[in-house]
């Protein structure tokens, strides 16, 4: 008789022929870090916590501890400008962070530095825009700059975020002509989504996050996957290291096809601050088990082809990994 899950039979078989495990190896743990240092909860993303340019080494520790190879940086400052030429400031607080956590820990940790202009800007617009078009060559020059700022000050890997065509070429370019040519592009491809509004409330200091910046004018349609193909492609071929799909859950057949198309370039999903709210409100009201819910998606974004996953959620994935193991 013909049965299916005769390699069922025992947790040791399950173990044997599983292919597609979610390790600690492939985590990425995001770390908010006040410039004023305020370290309270995040409120729009709850059982986070904001850290100060003095705590965040006890975290990236943690993070260590658990074998979580690499961090996110998203900086938060406490001043911004209309241009974002604060980015460019030799002192400035991203700089500070990537050379703290460079100085305390070597190579140990990877250290993936988001690159956007809203990190910077006033309006909190990841491009620049004139007359409600998107400035593409100019946003992905300034990138290439901030690009070369945060690897001089330490950071291993740069990962824009503004989806503005020809950043990954810009980027390159710029990190290539000042020698940094052994620094990885980490290329983020998002479509459009509802699911990034309690990130953005977490990085905003205005009652109203990014009031007036229509993101749809660079981010793909949702519905198009040949838009989101053109968009791989165009970054791939500029010489992107790593693609980052965002968000994960309901982009999973976009991460396949990504796969399945570039089979040698690695790719990452970020299971965002949206997806990572599905599973912690219902889980606080009892309707969920939060670790079988988080254990199940980020199985099944392992399923679809991310080798790399992003989340909020990294320590609690590892510490149940090691309880597994
Ligand atoms: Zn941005």
């Amino acid at each position: 008789m013909r049965l299916t899950t005769r390699t069922k039979r025992s947790k040791q078989l399950i173990r044997l022929v599983r292919p597609n495990h979610v390790s600690a190896n492939n985590l990425v743990y995001p770390l908010f870090i006040r410039e004023d240092g305020k370290k309270i909860e995040i409120p729009s993303i709850k059982g986070q916590k904001y850290l100060s340019l003095e705590d965040v080494v006890e975290t990236c520790n943690e993070t260590l501890d658990l074998g979580i190879p690499a961090v996110m940086i998203f900086g938060l400052l406490k001043t911004k400008d209309s241009d974002g030429s604060v980015a460019l400031q030799k002192h400035g607080f991203h700089t500070k962070i990537f050379k703290k956590l460079k100085k305390e820990f070597g190579d140990d940790l990877a250290l993936i530095s988001n690159v956007c202009l809203c990190d910077f800007t006033a309006n909190e617009s990841c491009v620049y825009m004139e007359k409600g078009k998107v400035l593409h060559e100019k946003t992905a020059e300034m990138l290439g700059k901030i690009a070369v700022v945060h690897a001089e000050a330490g950071a291993d890997v740069v990962a824009p975020a503004a989806m503005a065509d020809g950043q990954v070429r810009h980027i390159r370019s710029a990190l290539d002509g000042e020698g940094f040519d052994d620094i990885p592009v980490m290329s983020y491809i998002k479509t459009d989504s509802c699911l990034f509004k309690p990130f953005f409330k977490a990085v905003t200091s205005s009652k109203v996050p990014r009031k007036g910046v229509d993101s749809s004018k660079f981010r793909a349609d949702i519905i198009n996957e040949k838009m989101f193909m053109q968009k791989v492609d165009l970054d791939v071929g500029e010489g992107a290291d790593i693609i980052i799909v965002k968000p994960a859950l309901t982009n999973l057949d976009l991460i396949l096809r990504v796969k399945q198309k570039y089979p040698t370039i690695p790719i990452a999903a970020f299971q965002v601050s949206g997806e990572y709210a599905m599973i912690k409100s219902p889980s606080e009201k009892g309707l969920l088990s939060e670790k079988a819910c988080l254990m199940e998606t980020l199985s099944s974004i392992k399923r679809a082809g991310a080798d790399i996953i992003l989340t909020y959620y990294a320590l609690e994935a590892a510490k149940v990994l090691k309880d597994r193991n």
